[in-house]
């Protein structure tokens, strides 16, 4: 990566840039939400489509001059549509929370009710948490999974279902490692008689490949961001039949979003575009294909898993049966320091604050990028687990270090 411009005229940013990318380089990107964007996606978001105020739709805006952005928007929103098979898709959403609030603002009105998965159980912030917008507007109510499964507890669900009588019933997780049935949540949503809204923001990619149940044409909408599995940077993404499109629309912009950030949007349509080659399909059974090799040496170290295991990209650790005295936290720390960088998540059950937390979400999708594959995710299990017995030897974090570099090194990234 050149930083040519940068360089010249700010070299404090410019130096940052390029330390950020060696970052990139020299670790292992194991959060379960990030990946790393091509070259192509990259140029596109860093492109004079920057500059551009395109308030409104494509051939409806209140500026002018919009002729080359409009066929970009159109061109993003089309590639959407074939990938997901959506009837209307709004590619304007700054981000996945912004999609959320794009939805809510569409068919809610303050005061009613959102029923959700608890965030300590793989919910997101954006699903109301008293301290977000959604928290503060709605009146929220939480469902669990399986306090021994870790699965989702459809039953559980369906009778504070019919108790609470929701309007909308959120579906899709920030740490979930298991497939969702969506039809299952769709049908309990048309009997209490609320929306059901699927938000797909970790698992798009593997959507569009095939790798995990679609729920586009089954949930009335469904939300995601762009810069997770489906590798089209950052942003967010609204799908949902054409009779909720003028909804929508208006919920976006004048709704909460002034222009759109078209630069970001080029950017989605380029990775879209990505997404649609066969070679895509390959990396997404890839990811998940080594989410279940991490996951299953994981075990033969004597990790313990939520669910057992896992049907996509990512693995949740609970480290209290192993290792009770171990936090997330603490793992997480060492594990930077040799080189891994993922987070401490809560887990069903959590005793601890959220901050230290008792378990790890571990997830393939940026190394899977990088062209790890099961060999490679093998070694990448070993390592953790010798930091998860050993979050504290220097010894052992030194000898870790080393096969992290070599890793790195093997599977080089942005050359
Ligand atoms: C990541 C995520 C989002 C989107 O988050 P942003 O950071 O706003 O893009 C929304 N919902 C879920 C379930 C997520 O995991």
């Amino acid at each position: 990566m050149e930083y040519d411009h940068v360089g010249e005229t700010d070299p404090e940013v410019a130096n940052m840039l390029s330390r950020e990318v060696d970052r990139q380089r020299e670790t292992l990107a194991m959060i379960a939400s990030e990946n790393h964007a091509s070259p192509a996606v990259l140029e596109a978001q860093g492109s004079a489509l920057t500059n551009k105020y395109a308030e409104g739709y494509p051939g409806e805006r209140y500026y002018g001059g919009c002729e080359v952005v409009d066929e970009v928007e159109q061109l993003a929103i089309d590639r959407a549509k074939e990938l997901w098979g959506a009837e209307y898709v709004n590619v304007q959403p700054h981000s996945g929370s912004q999609a959320n609030m794009g939805v809510y603002l569409a068919v809610l009105d303050p005061g009613d009710t959102i029923l959700s998965l608890d965030l300590t159980h793989g919910g997101h912030l954006s699903h109301g948490h008293p301290k977000n917008f959604a928290g503060q507007m709605y009146d929220v109510a939480r469902y669990e999974v399986d306090p021994e499964t870790g699965y989702v507890d459809y039953d559980a669900l369906a009778d504070q279902a019919r108790d609470v009588e929701p309007d909308i019933i959120v579906s899709g997780y920030s740490a979930y490692p298991r497939q969702v049935d969506w039809t299952r949540i769709q049908e309990l949503a048309d009997e209490v008689g609320a929306y059901h809204m699927a938000d797909i923001a970790h698992i798009t990619g593997l959507v569009a490949a095939g790798e995990h149940p679609s729920p586009v044409g089954i949930a009335d909408f469904v939300t995601g961001s762009t810069h997770k599995t489906i590798r089209a940077g950052r942003g967010g993404i609204i799908m949902s039949d054409a009779e909720y499109a003028d909804a929508i629309d208006s919920a976006i912009i004048p709704g909460m979003q002034g222009g759109p950030l078209m630069h970001n949007i080029a950017g989605k349509a380029v990775g879209f575009g990505e997404a649609l080659q066969p070679e895509f399909e390959e990396y997404a059974t890839q990811t998940v294909r080594n989410a279940s090799v991490l996951g299953e040496r994981l075990s033969e170290h004597g990790l313990s898993l939520v669910s057992g295991g896992t049907d996509t990209h990512l693995v949740l650790v609970d480290l209290r049966k192993s290792h009770p005295d171990t936090t997330g936290k603490d793992v997480e720390r060492a594990l930077e320091d040799v080189g891994i960088v993922l987070n401490a998540n809560t887990v069903p059950g959590e005793t601890r604050s959220p901050f230290v937390a008792s378990g790890i979400r571990a997830g393939t999708p940026a190394l899977t990028t990088r062209g790890f594959d099961e060999a490679a995710m093998k070694e990448v299990a070993d390592c953790i687990a010798r930091i998860v017995e050993h979050t504290d030897d220097p010894d052992v974090k030194g000898e870790v270090a080393e096969d992290v570099q070599a890793l790195c090194a093997d599977y080089p990234l942005y050359e």
